[in-house]
């Protein structure tokens, strides 16, 4: 089996691609086959070689490794579509050869007047046929004239074709439905459907997993691939990614790239388990490596219904990747947030309250004394006894948190139940009611940065008069 990749380089890998790539990328492991990149940078104005480069790099880091592609060459180099417009050219050829394809002179005005008669008359939009029924000499004749012409498929006039898509299963497309269409555009450029089929054939590629958006591009590569004699691969289409609502991804949140949630501490890890579940079911509910994730990938369990991207799995995973870290990796991951000057001890202090970069940031700052409390803990310190910060001050040296507590509740008999110290503790000590436990907070802070905390309860507020009364 071979799968491959072909992202357009016009952009950041985002999730949505990162998924293709990963399924494809699983399936080929699990079958023990080839996993290609290739890159369609047949969008000159579009296409970057800087994109192409980061993709590469997002790729790696999210785990994915190929054995054919622009960086590595392979049997069927080269691996870039702007690279190969010969393979194109000659298929534009055959297809001249075979009478499948008419030039078309129709110009832009023409094509939207055709469009704008169909819609009026509600008819499906397509071409209307005219550069069809063009003689063969006439043709000829306006060619040798210079006139810029498109190339277009010529379509049956009856017939249907049917295929098996591998997650949507049987196909049915009646052939009048399709107009013909373009194979090469008028400044020379072959299309999309063309060149994408030509190197998935050439490069023998034999399965394709890729976006739903290309579901109805298939029956037109199929009947190219079958006038051609080319063995297609055999396609699969991945319902598209909708937000918790059910709608689907808008620009922003789709464009969610795996660059940016790798800045923000993501790790490949949970992106993968993660991605690999987004419209897939596993049986394993645990965090799986790749090999393990590879091994139990089965596009038959791809759903169809659109899969739901929601942030909260997103972290869910991840928060089980960082606890998967061993301690070296654990703190080489929290070094890059924290840098050198952080305090020693924080990083597995807090580690399991952090899922990304900026949760390690906010402890830093919370057990440093550098950030303001949190509402609920702004409410604790306002109802305070004030006993506990008097207390406090004195007893900030305490050893152990056990210590403090046995003395405070001899000095102050049964003011002080658990319910209630514990919560006002942690408001003071963080600011804020959640966290590692108190015990460990109380050890890691030292007597001096609890005694800042002691003497840094914001005082009471005080009773001011109502601004709409008379003082
Ligand atoms: N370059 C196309 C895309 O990014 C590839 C489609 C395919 O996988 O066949 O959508």
């Amino acid at each position: 089996m071979k799968l491959r990749f072909a992202p357009s380089p016009t952009g950041a890998l985002h999730l949505g691609n990162a998924r293709t790539a990963l399924f494809n990328f699983l399936v080929a492991r699990r079958a023990g086959g080839t996993f290609m990149i290739r890159i369609e940078d047949t969008d000159r104005m579009r296409s970057d070689p800087r994109h192409e480069a980061a993709l590469l790099a997002d790729l790696a880091w999210l785990g994915i490794v190929w054995q054919e592609g622009p960086d590595c060459e392979g049997p069927f180099a080269p691996y870039r579509q702007s690279e190969r417009q010969a393979f194109y050219t000659k298929t534009l050829k055959q297809m001249q050869d075979l009478g499948c394809i008419y030039p078309c002179f129709c110009t832009d005005e023409q094509l939207a007047d055709d469009l704008e008669k169909q819609k009026r008359e509600r008819l499906t939009p397509r071409y209307s046929g005219r550069c069809a029924k063009l003689s063969a000499a006439e043709s000829a004749r306006r060619l040798q004239a210079g006139e810029p012409a498109a190339w277009r498929w010529r379509i049956a006039a009856s017939g249907s074709l049917d295929w098996n898509d591998l997650v949507y299963g049987p196909q049915h497309q009646e052939l009048e439905s399709i107009g013909d269409f373009v194979v090469c555009r008028r400044d020379g450029q072959p299309v999309f459907l063309l060149t994408n089929l030509v190197d998935d054939c050439a490069m023998r590629v034999t399965h394709v997993l890729r976006g739903a958006d290309h579901l109805s591009n298939t029956g037109r590569q199929l009947l190219m691939a079958q006038s051609l004699a080319l063995s297609p691969p055999r396609y699969g289409h991945l319902p598209l990614l909708v937000n918790p609502g059910g709608v689907p991804l808008s620009k922003r949140e789709g464009a969610i790239g795996l660059g940016s949630l790798a800045r923000a501490g993501y790790l490949p890890s949970a992106l993968q388990n993660y991605l690999a579940r987004l419209g897939h079911a596993y049986a394993e509910n645990g965090l799986l490596d790749l090999d393990a994730l590879a091994q139990t990938f089965d596009w038959k369990a791809i759903h169809r219904a659109p899969a739901v991207f929601d942030p909260d799995q997103l972290d869910h995973w991840q928060h089980l990747a960082v606890r998967a870290l061993d301690d070296e990796a654990y703190d080489r991951w929290a070094g890059v947030a924290l840098g050198p000057q952080a305090p020693t001890g924080l990083a597995s202090l807090v580690r399991d309250n952090v899922r990304i970069h900026t949760d390690l940031i906010q402890w830093r700052d919370r057990l440093t004394g550098q950030s303001p409390p949190t509402e609920e803990a702004r409410a604790v310190l306002e109802a305070l006894d004030t006993r506990l910060a008097r207390y406090g001050e004195v007893h900030a040296d305490s050893a152990a948190l056990t210590d403090f507590l046995s003395g405070l509740r001899r000095d102050h008999p049964s003011a002080f139940p658990s319910r209630k110290v514990y919560p006002a503790l942690r408001a003071i000590l963080t600011g804020t009611l959640e966290g590692p436990e108190l015990a460990r907070i109380w050890e890691w802070m030292g007597p001096e940065r609890r005694l800042q905390a002691f003497q840094d309860i914001p005082p009471h507020p005080q009773t001011t008069p109502h601004p709409e009364l008379p003082p």
